[in-house]
């Protein structure tokens, strides 16, 4: 039991240093990644939606995974204030995104 605590724990961290190397990557490369995507969106969104398809289960699985672990973060962050500069109100971080694509922020939006 104990073993396989460690050997999931050095397995995340081993992701962990993957995502941070990227994301490295990323912010050194930016203009040139940000091109080829621009160049090669048509292959991406297709490897990606095909990669999704073959892999439901896996990533359902991982996500659900996930959002037990992180549960008290999540809400934390969903319950957090959020203000709308354009349309002065606060609102919830976890409305934000269908708000601004309301008529009435996009009316203040393009006023502002
Ligand atoms: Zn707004």
């Amino acid at each position: 039991m104990m073993k396989k605590e460690e050997e999931e724990e050095e397995e995340e961290e081993i992701i962990a240093e993957k995502r941070r190397k990227s994301r490295e990557y990323y912010l050194r490369e930016k203009e040139r990644v940000k091109k080829y995507y621009e160049d090669n969106k048509e292959k991406i969104i297709q490897r990606q939606t095909i990669y999704n398809q073959s892999n439901k289960e896996k990533i359902r699985e991982y996500q659900q995974e996930y959002y037990k672990k992180n549960k008290t973060k999540i809400i934390e962050r969903h319950s957090e204030k959020t203000y709308c500069k354009f349309c002065d109100k606060n609102l919830n971080f976890n409305n934000f995104k269908s708000h601004c694509t309301t008529l009435k922020h996009f009316k203040n939006f393009v006023l502002y």
